[in-house]
């Protein structure tokens, strides 16, 4: 089998390439307004109450509609997987693996029509939403790949007269709880995690991007998926969500979303309820407060580029996004005026038409985020964007505030949104100071040519994924593990060589001779 490798991005100024997209494109929006079930033990069921997902550049495009469970249909979906983990963890490793490879070659085959789907059901723009497929292929490979590895355990030492394994077994079943922002990616990524160790799964995902999510389901039935490993549970939080997490037979939550809700799961699952024979364990991915720090003799243009894409990538609504543009007194005022001007030239507007940058998620984010331009406004400076308009999709221009306190809410909250903040910095010691004072620990990075600020920044800038003289967003697959420190959740390094082992358990076996 060929190694992994990542999966191309696909070039949009190429005509062909171009073309192929908008066919896609116009396949996706004949397809909107359908009816998408919810699947337990492989059998769809339609309800009455349904999730209406629309599309945040258009607010009065239906994409679909998908439908909603209750407690009772939790609880059968539980029976279901439970059930199921009976057979599902007996399969040898490879022919699990064999079934995200298939999934895989399909998705690939269908790359742009997912995309497509995310242009219109999550306001990706074409690139971002390209990159979300491309990784949640990655994901595929690299997951099935690393089972095959795993697959024997880990040698260790056998004396004379004994033999000694060391093995991973499934943990049980698992509920996952997906977000909106990588809608394919995440979702694909943590449910296979889940499946490919063996388990069995709940997938909930984000009640605004259902329809992606059960396109993957559609996808993962077609690949081969044996009925109730995978069920499909779409429905609110604060019925299913946390049933499911404080369900006795719950085995695992892996969760990525936001900070409070990733600390209610926590909380939650820590309590042992009747019936229940287990600590929970919980993959949490949470949110972030990330840096661009520049350094006194960066290379300005490329400091500049970093600092905007780290910023406006997908409205900033990544929890690796840059929100913070930490800059060195000397070139503060050159950077930040570069940076106003390279976030003039990028364009705001409907995705399908190939915009830079798409709408923010739903009402819930465009009032938060609007709300936090309106406390940037008394803490710093306006420099750029503020105007907000939710007549016909949830469109927030691209929006700099300058000189703000290194520990204004501004600098220490996550907005999750297209804002971004610069703060002066007095010399490098303040730089790292202003880079690790908020509670998170996700992504940052650092733009400079001093390689004594490179080494020291290696150890004291504390943050899951360091980059250095790049943005601080897009983590490749087996290339850059991704997840974070302190409140950005459980440091679970999605796309890394110890994510698998987090959905198993290892036994030790010793036979005397
Ligand atoms: N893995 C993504 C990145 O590196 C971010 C994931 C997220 O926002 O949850 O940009």
């Amino acid at each position: 089998m060929k190694p992994y490798a990542q999966e191309p991005l696909t070039d949009f100024s190429l005509e062909k390439n171009k073309i192929a997209f908008q066919d896609a494109l116009k396949k996706v929006e004949n397809e909107c307004g359908k009816d998408y079930p919810i699947v337990i033990g492989g059998e769809k069921i339609f309800t009455e109450e349904k999730i209406v997902s629309i599309n945040p550049a258009n607010k009065n495009e239906v994409i679909g509609r998908v439908s909603k469970a209750d407690k009772k249909l939790a609880e059968e979906a539980m029976q279901a997987a439970l059930h199921t983990f009976e057979t599902w963890k007996n399969w040898e490793p490879q022919h699990r693996a064999n079934i995200l490879f298939k999934a895989s070659a399909i998705l690939r085959r269908r790359k742009h029509e997912f995309s497509a789907w995310m242009v219109k059901e999550a306001g990706k723009p074409w690139h971002e939403a390209d990159a979300d497929t491309a990784e949640a292929i990655d994901f595929l490979e690299y997951y099935g790949r690393e089972m095959i590895r795993l697959k024997e355990g880990v040698p260790v030492i056998s004396r004379p007269g004994e033999i000694n394994q060391y093995t991973y077994i499934p943990l049980g079943v698992g509920v996952i709880i997906s977000p909106f922002n990588f809608p394919l990616a995440i979702m694909a990524g943590t449910a296979v995690a889940a499946i490919v160790t063996g388990n069995t799964i709940l997938l909930k995902p984000a009640n605004s991007t259902p329809i992606v999510a059960a396109k993957f389901v559609e996808l993962m039935e077609e690949a081969g998926l044996p009925k109730g490993v995978l069920n499909f549970v779409p429905g609110s939080g604060a019925e299913i969500g946390d049933y499911l997490v404080d369900h006795p037979k719950t085995r695992f939550i892996s969760f990525t979303g936001s900070r409070e809700v990733g600390c209610r799961i926590y909380e939650r699952a820590a309590k042992v309820n009747p019936g229940q024979k287990w600590l929970k364990r919980v993959i949490a991915e949470m949110g972030g407060k990330d840096t661009v720090v520049v350094d006194r003799d960066a290379d300005i243009d490329l400091a500049v580029e970093s600092i905007v894409y780290s910023a406006f990538g997908f409205s900033g609504q990544k929890c690796s996004a840059g929100s913070r543009a930490v800059v060195h007194q000397d070139i503060y005022h050159e950077v930040l005026e570069k940076a106003i001007a390279f976030t003039k030239t990028l364009t705001v507007g409907n995705p399908a038409e190939g915009h830079f940058m798409g709408p923010v998620i739903d009402e819930h984010a465009f009032k938060k985020i609007t709300n936090y331009i309106e406390i940037g406004k008394l803490e710093g400076k306006l420099m750029l964007g503020g105007e907000a308009d939710d007549s016909v999709g949830y469109f927030i221009q691209p929006t700099i505030f300058a000189d703000l306190d290194e520990n204004a809410r501004m600098m220490q909250e996550e907005i999750f949104g297209p804002v971004l903040a610069f703060c002066k910095a007095r010399d490098f010691d303040h730089m790292m100071e202003i880079a690790n004072n908020t509670d998170y620990g996700l992504t940052g990075a650092l733009i400079s040519n001093n390689r004594e600020h490179i080494e020291r920044a290696r150890k004291e800038f504390h943050v899951g994924n360091l980059y250095f003289n790049r943005n601080c967003t897009g983590a490749v697959v087996g290339h850059q593990p991704f997840g974070g420190f302190n409140m950005s959740g459980t440091d679970s390094k999605a796309g890394g060589p110890d994510y698998l082992i987090l959905h198993m358990q290892a036994k030790s076996i010793s036979e005397k001779l």
